[in-house]
């Protein structure tokens, strides 16, 4: 089965071509992202396997379906990016890995916590240069703070339970709640009682269409003077100009973004030689009290491998109409 793996990277090649090595698939590795522009080329493909940046609206998938191309082949967890009822029109299948490694992300979200409290992205200049001075640097112990874990699915539960370990009081929000968190001693919360007595905010909730700008200028507001914020869900969760005013004034105490709103047009590529263009972001980055990774939370070796494994394992079965892991809308 002739599949073309968009937006790859080397370690996916890595991973990827050794989980196919024992099966009937014949991948295709591009670093094209895909667009309305790069769809021509998966012409002749029936499998288009595609990662969370890549565009998957209504024009893209009539000219990967016009292309031959039957099944969509998700990397990702998330879907939030897939014209689904267009997809169905078309009938073409979108399959996805709704678990790989949740504790990459979660674990993710906790190495964003303690750089920011500890400020190791200071000290690690700082001594680097020379300068062992600490001024700057207090951070606060996390033990008795209070974290508010917003969706509790499985990366937001396996964070809880790494907040747990260090002594946080733990405060939830989902429709659905966890019993997983109820056993660690989580209080479920409405959305702005959390906000409000929450130390720690850390978004784990899928993108949809009531989750868009949950935390905006009026819940910004809400939190407690010198909070923090960490987003490892998705970019627009987030009203990120409103998270602009509310460093500025303070109100916001510390941020930690794994993912942009904007972020397709910039993460997973190299922009270092060029002029930064998207003016909230540069803004973002100036602030001492902010670190921003470039979609990484996933990154480790368990999940790629976990990643690649399922993927090929979709195709394989939906190709012998025993389809598992499908997207419906
Ligand atoms: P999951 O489906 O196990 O859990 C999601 C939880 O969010 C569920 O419990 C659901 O009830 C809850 N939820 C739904 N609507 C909500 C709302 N309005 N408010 C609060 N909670 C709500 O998913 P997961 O595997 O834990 O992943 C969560 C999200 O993390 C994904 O949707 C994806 O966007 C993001 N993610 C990011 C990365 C990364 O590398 N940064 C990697 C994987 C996943």
């Amino acid at each position: 089965m002739r599949t073309l793996l968009f937006s790859s990277q080397h370690y996916d090649q890595e991973s990827f071509t050794r989980a196919s090595a024992d099966t009937p698939l014949d991948l295709h590795f591009q670093s094209a992202r895909l667009t309305l522009d790069t769809a021509a080329l998966a012409h002749g493909f029936e499998v288009v396997c595609a990662f969370i940046n890549d565009e998957l609206d209504s024009q893209v998938l009539e000219r990967l379906a016009a292309g031959g191309t039957r099944l969509i082949a998700l990397r990702s967890a998330g879907y939030n990016h897939v014209d689904l009822a267009a997809a169905e029109r078309l009938g073409l299948a979108v399959v996805r890995v709704p678990a790989y490694s949740p504790h990459a992300v979660a674990e993710h979200a906790v190495a964003l916590i303690m750089a920011l409290n500890r400020r190791l992205h200071r000290a690690y200049n700082r001594t680097r240069e020379g300068d062992f001075t600490l001024h700057g640097l207090t951070g606060f112990d996390l033990h008795g703070k209070t974290v508010g874990v917003v969706g509790t699915g499985q990366i937001g539960a396996a964070f809880a339970r790494i907040m747990a370990g260090f002594g946080c009081q733990l405060l939830a929000y989902d429709p659905s709640p966890n019993p997983q968190l109820l056993a660690l001693g989580a209080r479920y919360l409405e959305l702005p009682e959390l906000l409000r007595q929450s130390h720690i905010v850390s978004l784990h909730c899928p993108l949809t269409e009531h989750t868009r700008h949950l935390i905006n200028q009026a819940s910004l507001a809400s939190l407690q003077p010198g909070a923090m914020l960490i987003n490892t869900g998705r970019g627009a969760l987030v009203d990120t100009p409103a998270l602009i005013d509310a460093l500025k004034s303070g109100h916001l105490g510390y941020l930690g973004l794994d993912v942009y709103e904007e972020e397709a047009q910039l993460f997973f590529a190299d922009r270092s030689d060029l002029p930064l263009q998207d003016d909230v972001l540069a803004r973002l980055l100036t602030f001492p009290n902010v670190i921003i990774t470039a979609h990484q939370a996933f990154l480790t070796r368990e999940a790629l491998d976990a990643i690649a494994t399922t993927t090929l394992d979709n195709i394989i079965r939906w190709a012998a109409g025993k389809a598992q892991n499908l997207v419906m809308s």
